[in-house]
């Protein structure tokens, strides 16, 4: 007997994206993960710092390189 949490059981199935944002979805407030390093972001729902291209959880860190522009100078 398996403990299995994945939507239809096709872990597989899911693309990198979609897995993200189940995760970010299933995850409880405090343990969010950033989309983009992986690290928790320290932050929970009300104040979550989203991608807003992703509409993934981002860490401070990450947002604020996003914020910045995203792009090298
Ligand atoms: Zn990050």
């Amino acid at each position: 007997m398996s403990i299995n949490t994945w939507p239809g059981g096709h872990r597989h199935a899911m693309s990198q994206s979609e897995h993200g944002r189940w995760n970010a979805a299933n995850y409880p407030g405090t343990r969010q993960l950033c989309s983009n390093c992986g690290k928790p972001t320290g932050r929970c729902e009300d104040d979550t710092l989203w991608d807003e291209e992703t509409e993934e959880p981002l860490c401070e860190d990450c947002y604020k390189e996003q914020a910045n522009g995203g792009e090298s100078c």
